[in-house]
């Protein structure tokens, strides 16, 4: 479904990502990790068109480099942020309903806010501000967002940054059932091992922009190259 091949972006000196190889096939989970600054966020930004960049990366076979990010986002590629950022003024439902614009009709749809609402189970809050809910109600609002425009894969940044163990619970409940019954192929990015070993089939380590190793996800943390690059943390 994503193929990227021979990534490189340079920011001045600095090689964020460094000649970069990876495939996701479709109703894949995915998990990239890497210490921090190791060019992880900066691979979704060079996948949803935000910067240019060296190599390929093909999308359901389509080259999607030079695309403007909201072509790219109704070619079905959705992200959400390490940080969410709730519109200010908007009610949750209001704050979904945003996305359904960047989706590939770009109209409004109610009936898909009111199924994503269920299916976050956020009934009680639909008309509450969003940025006065709690990180948790957040993070859910922003997933909304991102389903709204019904992608075919959705681009998780940390979405696990700041959670407490019991949010930690919800949010790899929700993952698995945006996979399972949406039928959405995920990419995440996550710090936390055992949600990364919990939630993914295949497990891309990187640092300093290139690939460590990348394989199954058990045999994947017990490499001694991988337990050595997080040594410096
Ligand atoms: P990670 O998400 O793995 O922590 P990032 O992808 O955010 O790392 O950053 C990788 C490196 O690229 C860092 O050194 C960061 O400072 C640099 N970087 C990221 N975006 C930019 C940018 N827009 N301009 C200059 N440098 C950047
Ligand atoms: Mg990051």
């Amino acid at each position: 479904m994503l193929r990227v091949s021979h990534l490189t972006k340079k920011f001045g000196e600095l090689v964020a990502v460094n000649d970069l190889s990876f495939h996701v096939a479709e109703g894949q989970i995915y998990g990239i990790a890497g210490p921090n600054g190791a060019g992880k966020s900066t691979i979704y930004n060079l996948i949803t068109g935000y910067h240019d960049f060296e190599g390929e990366i093909l999308f359901d076979g389509t080259p999607i480099a030079g695309m403007a990010p909201h072509k790219i986002a109704q070619l079905g590629i959705s992200r959400t942020f390490q940080v969410p950022e709730t519109f200010p003024s908007l009610t949750a439902a209001q704050s979904i309903g945003v996305g359904c614009h960047f989706g590939d009709s770009e109209a409004y749809d109610q009936a898909r806010v009111d199924e994503i609402i269920a299916f976050l189970d956020l009934a009680q809050d639909r008309d509450c501000m969003a940025d006065e809910l709690n990180l948790l109600g957040k993070k859910k609002v922003m997933i909304g967002a991102a389903l709204a425009t019904r992608p075919k894969i959705l681009l998780l940044d940390e979405p696990m940054a700041g959670s407490n163990a019991h949010e930690i619970r919800d949010l790899m409940e929700l993952i698995k059932r945006i996979n399972q019954e949406m039928g959405v192929t995920i990419i995440i990015i996550e710090h936390f091992m055992k949600v990364l070993t919990e939630l993914t089939q295949k497990l891309l380590i990187i640092d300093a922009g290139a690939r460590i190793a990348e394989g199954d996800p058990e045999e994947v943390i017990r490499d001694p190259h991988v337990i050595e690059c997080y040594l410096g943390e």
